[in-house]
C-alpha cells in the first residue's frame, strides 16, 4: 500500500525577495526514488534543503510522515536524523578516523551505544566495500571513497529518507560510477531517496519519477521513460539536448 512519507503543498521560498521556489507541490511515498533534473540556479538544492529544515520556507507545508514541519515546535534536529542528506562535498573530519566520523552522529546526537553502533557501520561499510578502511582517515582516501564513507554517515543514523545533492559532481569520472553503484543498491533496498543529479543513465536506472524543475517551479513531473523519451515541456526538451 502507498504511505506518503514527504508531502509539499505550495511551498514557496524567496531569498532577499527574489523567488526561488514557486508553489511547489510535490507528493514523495515510501520507497520511491525520486530525481530532481533542472538547470543550474533552478532551486534543486533549496528544495532539497527545505525538505529537511536547512532552509526555512515562506509559505506552503511540508509534511513528513503526516507531520507538519513548517509548524512552530517542529524538532529540526530530530527531523533532519530521520532525513539524511548528502553534499557534493562530503565535509568528513580530516583529524577524525573513517569510524570516529560516521559514529559521531550515532553516538553524541542519537545516543546510542558505541557498539551497537559500531556493528552498523561496520555492516555498512562492508556493504560499501569500505571495511577495510575504518581506521583510515579522508586525506589517505579517493574522492569516490570518502563520498561513500559520506553515505554511510548519513546511512547509520537509520533515516527514513536519504537526500543526495549532486554527490558525483565533484568526483573524478572513473569515480562516478562506484557511488552511483551504492545509491542503486539503496534504491533496490527501498531506500526512500531524493536525488539531485546530471547522471542521466543513472536517473532512467534508479528513478521511479523524474521532477523537472525551472526557475523555482516543478515544470515536468514524469516516469523515465516518458519524460527522456517524450518531454512534454520545449524547457524539458531543450535541458535535455545537452546530453546527446
Ligand atoms: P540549483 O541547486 O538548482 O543550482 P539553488 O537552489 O542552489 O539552485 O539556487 C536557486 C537560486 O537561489 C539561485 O538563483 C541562487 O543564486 C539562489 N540562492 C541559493 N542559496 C541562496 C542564499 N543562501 N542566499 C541567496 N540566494 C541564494
Ligand atoms: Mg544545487
Amino acid at each position: 500500500m502507498e504511505e506518503t512519507i514527504l508531502e509539499l503543498r505550495q511551498v514557496s521560498k524567496s531569498f532577499g525577495g527574489q523567488p526561488v521556489l514557486r508553489e511547489i507541490d510535490l507528493c514523495i511515498q515510501r520507497g520511491e526514488v525520486i530525481v530532481i533534473l533542472g538547470p543550474s540556479g533552478c532551486g534543486k538544492s533549496t528544495l532539497l534543503r527545505c525538505m529537511n529544515g536547512l532552509e526555512e520556507t515562506q509559505s506552503g507545508t511540508i509534511r513528513f510522515g503526516g507531520e507538519a514541519l513548517t509548524a512552530r515546535g517542529t524538532d529540526w534536529r530530530q527531523i533532519r536524523q530521520r532525513v539524511g542528506m548528502v553534499f557534493q562535498h562530503y565535509h568528513l573530519f580530516p583529524h577524525m578516523t573513517v569510524m570516529e566520523n560516521i559514529l559521531l552522529g550515532p553516538v553524541k546526537a542519537q545516543k546510542r551505544a558505541k557498539a551497537e553502533a559500531e556493528g552498523q557501520a561496520l555492516r555498512l561499510l562492508g556493504r560499501v566495500g569500505l571495511a577495510d578502511k575504518k581506521d583510515a582517515y579522508p586525506r589517505q582516501l579517493s574522492g569516490g571513497q570518502q563520498q561513500r564513507i559520506a553515505i554511510v554517515r548519513a546511512l547509520c543514523m537509520n533515516p527514513e529518507v536519504m537526500l543526495f545533492d549532486e554527490v558525483t559532481a565533484a568526483l573524478d569520472p572513473e569515480m562516478v560510477k562506484e557511488v552511483l553503484e551504492v545509491m542503486l543498491d539503496l534504491a533496490d533496498q527501498g531506500m526512500t531517496m531524493v536525488i539531485v543529479t546530471h547522471e542521466i543513465g543513472f536517473a532512467k536506472a534508479a528513478a521511479d519519477r523524474i521532477v523537472f524543475m525551472d526557475e523555482g517551479r516543478i515544470a515536468e513531473v514524469g516516469d523515465p521513460l516518458s519524460f527522456f523519451e517524450e518531454p512534454k515541456t520545449e524547457r524539458a526538451r531543450r535541458f535535455l539536448r545537452q546530453f546527446w
